[in-house]
């Protein structure tokens, strides 16, 4: 976040090979620490997405990527399938699938600025199952927002894909017994605008700040922008959280009424507490059954 790499060479170029099964097509992004390419898999011509960091920067986050990839194997339909990591001299690597377009990018394409309430919602359900599945194996994502969550290709163009486990965590083992939170203060990591308080307050992070950061992307989604989408200072993005009147955006049809309750649900939480997940994708599959929304209605970007 705001360490964007500049002016750093490609790691990789098209026809390179990686190995000895993959092939770079081109590259499709920068990410704050690494680079991505699509790639193709020679004897099936099947499509990838390699997502390379230089050996010699400091800070290395495809380590946790590819361990969260790897548990996550077989467990969840919302996150990419794992072909694989390794190390090259220069550079580090991990294979998964390609992803399409994400959910800010698609947002900022609609004229209005915000999806209808039946995009939201059929989004807010996929994502919310999509975070649950990753705190099931024991992880948070501690970045959930709009540009982390793409949409599938081909046969999976119509679901959400949660991915960028650059600053996930580990808080339970792997019988499920929670990490104790450390007392110390955690330096800021992650996106400000989507943060809950407590990332702002360097306190250990649980599972409810997952669901805090999914609370205002709806708001966004919905509304069309966050109180505080022009402020830089972190300060003042915190003030503009507190003084937040959450409120009155339920007074506007376009934002659902819905997910109103969730802000005081996630205030009951804490570090220890399991969210009832259930609880809130039930409110928002109940606001679809109100609305008569169909499953298989087209997307607003599926519309012409
Ligand atoms: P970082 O964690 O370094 O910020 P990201 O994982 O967010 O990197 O990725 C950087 C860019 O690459 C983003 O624009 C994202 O859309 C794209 N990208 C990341 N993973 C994939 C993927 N599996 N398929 C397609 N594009 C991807």
């Amino acid at each position: 976040m705001g360490d964007k790499e500049k002016n750093v060479e490609d790691i990789l170029k098209p026809g390179d090979i990686i190995k000895e099964k993959w092939i770079i097509v081109k590259m499709i992004g920068m990410g704050g620490f690494g680079q991505i390419y699509e790639a193709k898999y020679m004897k099936s011509g099947e499509s990838a997405a390699v997502k390379v960091e230089s050996s010699q920067y400091d800070k290395q986050v495809l380590k946790m990527e590819a361990e969260v990839l790897q548990k996550m194997k077989g467990k969840s339909k919302y996150i990419c399938k794992f072909f694989g990591c390794g190390r090259e001299s220069k550079f580090n690597y991990i294979i998964m699938s390609l992803l399409g377009n994400n959910i800010s990018a698609l947002r900022k394409a609609t004229d209005s600025g915000y999806f209808s309430t039946s995009t939201a919602l059929r989004l807010g359900v996929q994502m919310l199952r999509a975070i649950r599945s990753l705190h099931d194996v024991g992880y948070l994502h501690r970045d959930v927002k709009p540009s982390n969550f793409a949409l599938g290709m081909g046969r999976h163009s119509r679901r959400l894909f949660i991915y960028d486990f650059g600053l996930a965590r580990k808080f339970a083992d792997d019988r499920g017994m929670l990490r104790p939170p450390r007392d110390t203060k955690c330096p800021f990591r992650g996106t400000l605008r989507y943060a809950s308080l407590n990332a702002h307050n360097g306190q250990e992070l649980g599972r409810h700040d997952d669901l805090w950061s999914f609370f205002y992307l709806m708001i966004e989604i919905t509304y069309g922008q966050l109180p505080w989408r022009s402020l830089r200072e972190a300060e003042r993005i915190k003030h503009a959280k507190m003084r937040f009147d959450h409120k009155r955006f339920f007074e506007l049809e376009r934002v659902p009424k819905e997910l109103k309750p969730f802000r005081e649900y996630l205030e009951s939480l804490d570090y220890y507490t399991k969210p009832n997940y259930d609880y809130l994708i039930g409110r928002l599959e109940f606001g679809m059954r109100e609305r008569k929304i169909d499953k298989s209605e087209p997307l607003d970007w599926e519309r012409l």
